[in-house]
């Protein structure tokens, strides 16, 4: 039977007005449901959710609203170019921003987190920099080439801390000048804008550009594909007028150049998972593995699904933060889809991705035979 819904203009407009405004073209083809990854292990329908965005009567209490991981597979697949995750980002800032319905108590708590103490894990600015203790990464000086910005997730989890320490090692053996900001850098808040926190996002922006401008930073190195994103095309708009690279867009470079040379070998069969803010949302798809291909000894063999046809870990748009019911885990078949091309290693470059797949490892039983790496763990053991 199809279901009747009841026009509340006024909502709508509200829903329109908060970025949604491209809804209005869709027209119900369904490509966007047909093509997301929730329906590989469980249901949501993203074009009958912008039919009731478009119509007012979204339901605010539900929590379909806080499932999109914003992987950007449906806007690639619209033939109408809707902005589908802006449409999810328009109803969750009317719940966030208005207080106009409810939302999962992990994401508010992570908000909340970021707003009292700069980063989602609740922990004290003074700890940020903890991670480079013991290798003696030093404070960023106006004179250095590179501000290294880490990322909250590798800066405060223990178990993602090798993305820093392995990227912080290759810079420190190629005698690259560079340094951290420590307590004063806070989160970039890409996954707060797009769980509808437009205020706190505009506050951790303005903030961290002022912080980098008074600091005399030229060119900022991130690890997080979601840190890159958010630098190159929301900070601008803010003002902000740094060079951003992801690592793996530095480290190709200093490849291509001659100045890294990756010669000890690395004698596995590696897979590589596409975060989606490095390939459909920023395009980036041959650095990472021109990366692995420049080392030798591996044997790179690709995922079922890759490039731009990558599943999402599950962990963008504030899932990070979400509890999400094993078997309903994207970041499951992406090991599945690992074991099945019979890969050792499964390389990543993102530290949502780290850590989604770090989790479903172990949940899967997997540990014993495959391994979740940062590319930049790779390049480490690569050099002599
Ligand atoms: S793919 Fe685009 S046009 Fe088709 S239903 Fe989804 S949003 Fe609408
Ligand atoms: S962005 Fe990804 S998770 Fe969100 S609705 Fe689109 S395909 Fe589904």
């Amino acid at each position: 039977m199809t279901e009747q819904l009841m026009v509340d203009l006024e909502t709508a407009d509200m829903i329109l007005s908060y970025g949604a405004e491209t809804c209005t073209i869709c027209f119900q083809c369904a490509q966007c449901s047909g093509n997301c990854p929730w329906n590989r292990v469980s249901h949501l329908d993203p074009r009958r959710m912008l039919h009731k965005a478009r119509l007012g009567v979204a339901d605010l209490e539900d929590e379909e609203w806080w499932m999109c991981a914003t992987c950007r597979t449906c806007v690639d697949r619209c033939p109408m170019e809707v902005d589908i995750i802006g449409v999810m980002k328009a109803v969750r800032s009317l719940v966030v921003g208005y207080g106009a319905g409810r939302y999962p108590d992990s994401i508010r708590l992570a908000l909340k987190s970021i707003a009292g103490a700069g980063n989602p894990a609740g922990e004290s600015p003074d700890k940020r920099a903890e991670w480079s203790d013991k290798i003696d990464v030093p404070a960023f000086t106006p004179e250095m080439e590179v501000l290294y910005f880490s990322c909250c997730v590798p800066a405060y989890d223990a178990k993602v801390r090798r993305m820093a320490t392995s990227l912080s090692r290759i810079l420190q053996k190629l005698g690259i000048s560079f340094g951290t900001l420590g307590a004063a850098e806070k989160c970039c808040g890409e996954s707060a804008r797009k769980c509808g926190n437009e205020e706190l996002f505009s506050s951790l922006a303005a903030g961290n550009i002022e912080t980098f401008k008074q600091a005399g930073v030229r060119k900022v190195i991130v690890s997080s594909p979601h840190c890159y994103w958010t630098f190159k095309n929301e900070y601008p708009e803010f003002g902000a007028e740094f060079e951003v690279l992801h690592y793996t867009q530095y480290l190709a470079q200093l490849v291509r150049e001659g100045k890294l040379k990756l010669t000890k070998p690395v004698d596995k069969k590696v897979t590589y998972h596409d975060p989606c803010y490095m390939g459909r949302h920023s395009e980036i798809y041959d650095d990472p593995r021109f990366l692995l291909r420049s080392i030798p000894g591996i044997e790179l063999v690709e995922l079922a699904n890759n490039r731009e046809d990558s599943i999402c870990c599950g962990g963008g748009g504030g899932r990070v933060w979400a509890e999400t019911a094993k078997g309903e885990r994207f970041s499951e078949i992406r090991i599945d889809q690992a074991m099945a091309v019979g890969a050792e290693i499964l390389a990543t470059c993102c530290p949502y991705c780290i850590l989604m797949l770090d989790d479903s490892l172990l949940t899967q039983g997997c540990e014993e035979v495959l391994q979740i790496m940062d590319i930049a763990e790779l390049v480490h053991e690569a050099i002599e």
